[in-house]
């Protein structure tokens, strides 16, 4: 079985890797200068998420949610501010961070399996350990028989799955997740929910999710980061004070929902 001989590279609290996975937006602004006007994406936008806890960053399209998650993981330069991992400023994607977007971006052209461990060649992992960690992964998102399945005959359910897989494979301290169920259809998303919950549990990550919908961060999150746009702005943030597992018909629940939804100002 896997990782039974040498639980060092597998366990975070063994590994040492990092002794804190605090993130911290500090007065973060993004404007844009194309061709035409100028655009605010992000204004003095300031949070910061705990180690270990599972933060949503909500609020309407065009609010600035992908901006936001692209500057956090070093893909897009911040106008104004900064972000920074474990105090260490953020200034390009590292395998400290990883990140799981809507549309899944496997390789086509590699095998569950390869794709899970692409990211591997890039860490700290030695090779020797490659296959055990990859397989490793594909246990805990529960696709060990599909490891050398391509990606084309997978569903979309499956496809996030490996794309989960794949971001924890070089146990980043944070999970940077951009609407990653936003593709699949209702049932399938709240299984998706519930086994990325099992997956926090059991690795203590640092969880920092987008989404617009509501009842999904409301069943996900710690705390809720509401945002609010032109220009995207942090409106609130709302502590989830519902005890877990959550069930959707826990009045404590729809209590939070409808607060959260009257923050973005959406219809109730
Ligand atoms: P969200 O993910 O919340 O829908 P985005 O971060 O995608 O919001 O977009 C925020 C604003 O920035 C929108 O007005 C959008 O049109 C604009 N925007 C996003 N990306 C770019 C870009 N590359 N160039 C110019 N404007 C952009
Ligand atoms: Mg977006």
């Amino acid at each position: 079985m896997a990782g039974v001989n040498d639980s060092t590279v597998t366990d975070p609290e063994e590994s040492g890797a990092h002794a804190t996975a605090e993130v911290v937006v500090d007065g973060v602004g993004k404007t844009y200068t194309g061709d035409g006007t100028p655009v605010r994406a992000l204004d003095d936008v300031s949070f910061t998420v705990d180690s270990g806890e599972f933060v949503c960053l909500v609020g309407p399209s065009g609010c600035g949610k992908t901006t936001l998650f692209r500057v956090v993981a070093g893909l897009t330069e911040a106008t104004d501010g900064a972000v920074r991992l474990g105090g260490t400023p953020v200034t390009e994607p590292t395998t400290d961070m990883g990140v799981v977007f809507q549309e899944y971006h496997l390789f086509p052209w590699l095998t569950v399996e390869e794709n899970v461990g692409f990211g591997l060649e890039r860490s700290g992992y030695p090779a020797a350990d490659h296959d055990r960690r990859a397989d490793e992964m594909l246990a805990l998102v529960g696709l060990s028989e599909f490891r050398d399945t391509y990606p084309k005959s997978l569903s979309g359910g499956m496809k996030q799955r490996v794309a989960i897989a794949r971001a924890l494979a070089v146990d980043p301290a944070l999970l940077l997740m951009d609407e990653p169920f936003g593709a699949v259809d209702a049932q399938t998303r709240e299984m998706l929910q519930r086994e990325l919950l099992d997956v926090w549990a059991s690795t203590g990550k640092t969880v920092c999710f987008v989404t617009h919908d509501v009842a999904e961060a409301v069943t996900l999150a710690d705390r809720i980061v509401v945002m609010a746009a032109d220009p995207g702005r942090v409106e609130s943030i709302v502590d989830v004070d519902v005890d877990r597992p959550r069930e959707r018909d826990d009045p404590a629940f729809g209590d939070h929902v409808a607060r959260v939804r009257e923050l973005i100002g959406a219809a109730p």
